[in-house]
C-alpha cells in the first residue's frame, strides 16, 4: 500500500468514528429522561446592582461618594453612569484638550471608583455643554439616543434606587449637563418597568447571535434620591435623608469625606492644584475645610424623589427596600394648570421644568419663586416667554422691562402681534452692567417683564438674578 492510499484510508476512518460519535451524542441527548428540565437563560447576576448613580461628569460622582462609601461598608453594589467624558473641563496637569482631555478624564472616573471598589461604569456619549440651560444640554446630548442606552443600562444593573441630581434649575454652578443627567435619570426611572418602552430591548432573540434584540426584561427601581446642583441648601432640607461625612468607614476606618477627597484627586486634571494647595495640612485642619459648605459639608443630604414602596422621606435610603422585584408603576400626572385664553409667562428651562415635575409625579420638588439665575457680569441676560393666545382673534401685545438701574433692555421689548390660537416663542434681552454693585453684592435683584394687550395687564413675569464675576453662560 503506498503511504499516500494509507494517508487517506487513515482520513477516512477518523471520519467514520467522529460521524459515530456524533451521532451517539445526538441519540444520547434523544434519549434524555423529559423530567430533566434545561435551564432557560436568567439576567447576568454579575451586574445586578443596588444602587445606580447618574451624574454628567468624571468627578461629579463626588457629590455622593461619601454616602456610596457607607453604602458599601454596608455590602451594596453599585454602577455609575456618567452622562459625558468631560472633554471640555479644565487640564491641570498636560496639554490634552477635547476629545483627548475625554478619554483621559474616562481613565480618572474608572480610577477614582474603583479606589471605592466600584467596578460597574459606562459613558453616555454625551457632549460636554458649558451652559446653565438643561435644554441644551439634552439637545447636544441627542436626548433620545441617551435616554435609549440609559433605560437599557437600568434594565441591565436593575437598581434598587437611583442616585442622582436634581433635575432644576438654582442660583448656584447650576450646570445644565448636572441637570440633564437628573432629567434622563428621572426619564429612565419611568421607562424602565415599562414593557412598550425601547420594546426592542426586551424582545426574546429570535436566533442564535442575534444582533438586534437585546433580551432583557423590564425594571422597575424602588426608590429615586436627588442631590442638588444649588448654592443654598435650605430649600432641600427635611426632604430626605442625611448621612453624616465624618464618621468612619468600618472597611477601611478612614472618615466618609477623606474617602470622598481620596477619589476626587484620581481625578488630576480636574484637582491637581487642589492637591498642591492642600499639602501639609493636618488631619484636623483638613477635616474642617473638607466638612465645610464649599466641600462636603458635615453631611450629605439627599431630596427624596419618588418611593414605590413608601417609607418616611428622611428615612434610609433603603427603608421598605427588600430586594424583591415590584410591579411597573406609572407616574402620577398631575392635572393640567388652568392658563387664561391669552398670557405670557417665562419659557425655557422654567417651563419645562414645570411641566416636567408635573408629568413625572414630581410636584413636591422644591423650586425658587420667583424662578432665580446667577450670571455673569457684562453678559446677556435672555428671558424667553411664551406668547399664548387662544382666543379666536388676532391681538397685540406690548413687552416692557422693570430693570434694577445699570441694567438696560437690548432687544426684545416693543410691540408684537400675533394670530388667534397661536403659541409663539418671544424674547427679551438685558445687558447686564459691567460691574457688581458693592452694597448690593450676593443679592439676587428683581426683574419683571410686564406684558399688555389693548391697555390691560396681561400677566407679569418675575426673575430674580444675581450678578457675579464668574458663572456658566446662561
Ligand atoms: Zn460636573
Amino acid at each position: 500500500m503506498g503511504l499516500a492510499l494509507r494517508l487517506r484510508l487513515a482520513w477516512l476512518f477518523f471520519c467514520l468514528g467522529l460521524a459515530m460519535q456524533i451521532c451517539a451524542g445526538a441519540a444520547a441527548q434523544d434519549s434524555k429522561p423529559a423530567q430533566t428540565a434545561a435551564p432557560l437563560r436568567a439576567p447576568d447576576e454579575r451586574y445586578k446592582v443596588d444602587i445606580l448613580l447618574v451624574v454628567a461628569h468624571p468627578d461629579d460622582e463626588g457629590a455622593a461618594t461619601a454616602y456610596l462609601a457607607r453604602a458599601m461598608d454596608e455590602g451594596k453594589r453599585v454602577a455609575v453612569v456618567y452622562g459625558t467624558r468631560g472633554s471640555s473641563g479644565s487640564n491641570e496637569v498636560g496639554a490634552e484638550q477635547a476629545a483627548a482631555l475625554g478619554a483621559i478624564r474616562e481613565i480618572e472616573a474608572r480610577r477614582a471608583l474603583s479606589q471605592l471598589g466600584i467596578a460597574e461604569v459606562w459613558f453616555l456619549d454625551g457632549k460636554d455643554t458649558a451652559s446653565q440651560n438643561v435644554l441644551q444640554s439634552l439637545s447636544n446630548w441627542n436626548h433620545g439616543e441617551t435616554l435609549q442606552q440609559l433605560v437599557r443600562l437600568m434594565r441591565l444593573t436593575r437598581p434598587e434606587v437611583v442616585l442622582t441630581f436634581l433635575p432644576g434649575t438654582f442660583i448656584g454652578e447650576d450646570h445644565g449637563d448636572h441637570q440633564a443627567s437628573g432629567v434622563l435619570a428621572t426619564e429612565a426611572f419611568d421607562l424602565s418597568g415599562d414593557p412598550v418602552a425601547f420594546p426592542e430591548q426586551l424582545a426574546g432573540a429570535t436566533k442564535r447571535l442575534e444582533p438586534l434584540l437585546d433580551n432583557l426584561r423590564p425594571w422597575q427601581p424602588k426608590k429615586l434620591y436627588y442631590f442638588a446642583d444649588a448654592d443654598k441648601e435650605d430649600i432641600f432640607k427635611g426632604l430626605g435623608p442625611a448621612y453624616s461625612v465624618k464618621e468612619l468607614s468600618k472597611a477601611n476606618k478612614h472618615a466618609y469625606w477623606r474617602i470622598a477627597l481620596d477619589g476626587y484627586l484620581a481625578h488630576e486634571t480636574q484637582s491637581r492644584a487642589m492637591a498642591e494647595s492642600l499639602k501639609g495640612m493636618s488631619d484636623a485642619a483638613l477635616e474642617k475645610l473638607m466638612t465645610t459648605e464649599g466641600y462636603w459639608s458635615d453631611s450629605l443630604r439627599f431630596v427624596r424623589g419618588k418611593s414605590l414602596v413608601g417609607g418616611s422621606a428622611t428615612g434610609d435610603v433603603f427603608e421598605n427596600v427588600s430586594g424583591e422585584p415590584i410591579a411597573f408603576s406609572r407616574p402620577e400626572v398631575g392635572p393640567e394648570p388652568q392658563k387664561p385664553d391669552f398670557s405670557v409667562e417665562l419659557g425655557g428651562p422654567w417651563s419645562f421644568y414645570a411641566d416636567f415635575r408635573r408629568a413625572h409625579g414630581l410636584t413636591h420638588l422644591p423650586h425658587p419663586e420667583p424662578p432665580e439665575i446667577a450670571l455673569q457680569v457684562a453678559t446677556t441676560l435672555v428671558i424667553p416667554l411664551w406668547v399664548r393666545n387662544q382666543t379666536s382673534s388676532p391681538r397685540e401685545i406690548s413687552l416692557t422691562a422693570e430693570l434694577p438701574s445699570g441694567w438696560t433692555v437690548q432687544s426684545g421689548a416693543g410691540k408684537f402681534s400675533i394670530a388667534a390660537k397661536q403659541t409663539a416663542a418671544a424674547r427679551l434681552e438685558v445687558s447686564l452692567p459691567a460691574s457688581i454693585d458693592g452694597t448690593k453684592k450676593n443679592e439676587p435683584q428683581e426683574i419683571t417683564v410686564h406684558a399688555e394687550s389693548g391697555g390691560r395687564s396681561i400677566g407679569d413675569v418675575k426673575l430674580r438674578v444675581e450678578l457675579r464675576k464668574r458663572a456658566l453662560p446662561q
